[in-house]
């Protein structure tokens, strides 16, 4: 292949904190990109989670067709309300790097998340998040990619720990991952020199935001935890893993010009950005305001111990008298489900009142307040066809509820004793993290094609796949979402190469979503402590 492409994601890298580090010089590598290249946001999923977000952005399509809205399946796990996590063969759309292998590009991936289990590709792949360890035999393909690796043992494929781990040592972490990853892209380009294309992606900024958001937001509810001392300590620390992560891109650069090839286009993508977490809506004591929803009285709780490993989250399984509930919101995207009979294990909302619920709930919800400003928190809510379309739309909750900046909507059982809906996010005793995925990503792109004076404000996040296809020279499925940002590419280029449709293209099918019994709990470990639950 004549193109050479290098594509590095930022994980949850927000498009006004890229911009404001840029300015301020901070991570020249990225400038270099965007004076020479376009720069722009990347509108996100309106269900933002990294596995949605990511694999609408692999293929191109809107969830309602790839299937993917959350790390869990809408099967419910030994018939109680908890969800089973799925893995990546629960996307049911072509990715990239399929339709790539399929025209015969020379592909690598690395670390792309929701990617376990590594597929058969025209080249390699490493799994990302949710890979059950190095040493499983689905985290690598082909099999014996890594055995020559010495370097091997100290990959790191993503953070262990949270809150609670001390500061010091979770920023080392993260360093330590940012460093083995950057070594192992290294590595790969290094023994793969007729690659066309090389994909990799950097979680780092994702999870450190999660973390540390409150120090870089000066009106942040939480930094009342910190000393002086520390709020100083740490005010920059998410520039300098930013830093460090341009650090790498400068040397991934580098080496690939030195490998693969002098002339070659560069992208860099973001799946989210961040935004303040200041003050959350427990949604479903608001359900149970409104009629919607039960609680049992505290006698009858069961704990949901089987499946709960972190104890500071208050599941609400155990807790909700399910026979006299008719919606229930759970995890930490305002996903609200009917307890539809025949689907949910206990569901008591008949298929014939479904639609007048789902309007009745729109109305009840759209005037929450805040319980101490009085001031209406809610943007919108939509039902689930309002927001996605195909044939995979049953997975989706049934409806989303969008609030305004610093609040977020979470599913759980929070401090059911207290009469208020809303809590300030100030308190060490909560699970939640500062700075939660909300809003716009990036996509900077330079390359011999691409313009270098324009700004798009119209690029989505299901873009990404035609737009780069035609950047390859390739055509596009004509069954994806997505369109080609026809604006960032030269006149010249448009002009020589009409954007050209195919058939779709089917994904295989029938391959196992659910982690294997040994993977599971692992798993389910690894989602709680990155706040997945
Ligand atoms: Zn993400």
């Amino acid at each position: 292949m004549e193109e050479k492409l290098l594509i590095i994601g930022w994980d949850g890298a927000p498009s006004k904190l890229i911009k404001t580090f840029v300015d301020r010089g901070g991570l020249p590598n990225l400038e270099e990109i965007i004076r020479n290249g376009y720069f722009g946001p990347l509108e996100t999923v309106p269900y933002v989670m990294s596995s949605c977000a990511w694999s609408t952005m692999v293929t191109g399509k809107n969830a309602g067709k790839h299937g993917v809205f959350d790390f869990y399946s809408n099967k419910f796990e030994d018939n109680s309300y908890f969800r089973k996590p799925i893995n990546a063969n629960a996307r049911e759309e072509i990715e990239l790097w399929n339709i790539l292998s399929e025209h015969g590009v020379r592909i690598g991936i690395v670390n792309v998340p929701f990617t376990y289990p590594a597929v058969k590709v025209n080249g390699f792949m490493v799994a990302g998040m949710l890979s059950p360890s190095i040493d499983d035999r689905n985290f690598v393909y082909p099999n014996d990619l890594l055995n020559d690796y010495e370097e091997a043992k100290n990959y790191i494929i993503d953070l262990e720990g949270g809150k609670d781990t001390p500061k010091d040592q979770f920023i080392e972490n993260i360093n330590a991952m940012l460093e083995a990853r950057t070594n192992l892209i290294l590595y790969l380009l290094e023994k793969n020199k007729d690659l066309d294309v090389l994909f990799a992606v950097f979680t780092a900024p994702d999870r450190v935001s999660h973390y540390f958001w409150h120090f870089c937001d000066k009106t942040h509810p939480y930094r009342k935890n910190e000393s002086e001392e520390d709020l100083q300590k740490y005010e920059d620390t998410i520039l300098k893993i930013y830093e460090k992560l341009d650090e790498k891109l400068g040397d991934i650069i580098k080496k690939f010009e030195h490998e693969i090839s002098k002339d070659f286009s560069i992208v860099v993508v973001s799946d989210h950005g961040i935004s303040s977490l200041k003050k959350i809506l427990h949604l479903n004591k608001y359900l149970e305001k409104k009629g919607h929803l039960k609680f049992k009285q505290k006698e009858e709780w069961k704990e949901f111990q089987k499946n709960v490993l972190n104890k500071k989250v208050s599941y609400i399984f155990g807790k909700v008298d399910w026979s006299k509930t008719k919606a229930y919101a759970i995890g930490k995207r305002g996903a609200i489900y009917i307890n539809l009979r025949g689907r949910e294990p206990k569901g008591i909302v008949n298929e014939g009142e479904y639609e007048n619920l789902i309007e009745k709930l729109k109305k009840d919800l759209k005037g929450i307040k805040d319980s101490e400003t009085s001031e209406v928190i809610v943007e919108k809510v939509r039902s689930r066809d309002e927001l996605f379309f195909g044939r995979n739309i049953q997975k989706a909750p049934d409806m989303l509820i969008f609030l305004k900046n610093g609040y977020f909507p979470f599913g759980y059982a929070f401090e059911l004793d207290k009469p208020n809906w809303i809590s300030v996010n100030d308190r060490v005793d909560l699970p939640f993290v500062t700075g939660i995925e909300s809003g716009d990503g990036i996509l900077c792109v330079k390359g011999k094609n691409i313009k270098t004076d324009v700004t798009s404000e119209n690029s989505r996040i299901r873009d990404f796949t035609p737009t780069l296809l035609y950047l390859l020279g390739l055509p596009i499925p004509r069954d994806m979402d997505g369109r080609v940002v026809k604006e960032i590419f030269r006149e010249s280029y448009l002009q020589e190469n009409p954007v050209i449709y195919e058939p779709s293209r089917e994904q295989p099918r029938g391959r196992k979503q659910e982690f294997s019994k040994g993977n599971m709990r692992k798993i389910k470990e690894r989602l709680e402590k990155l706040g997945y639950f």
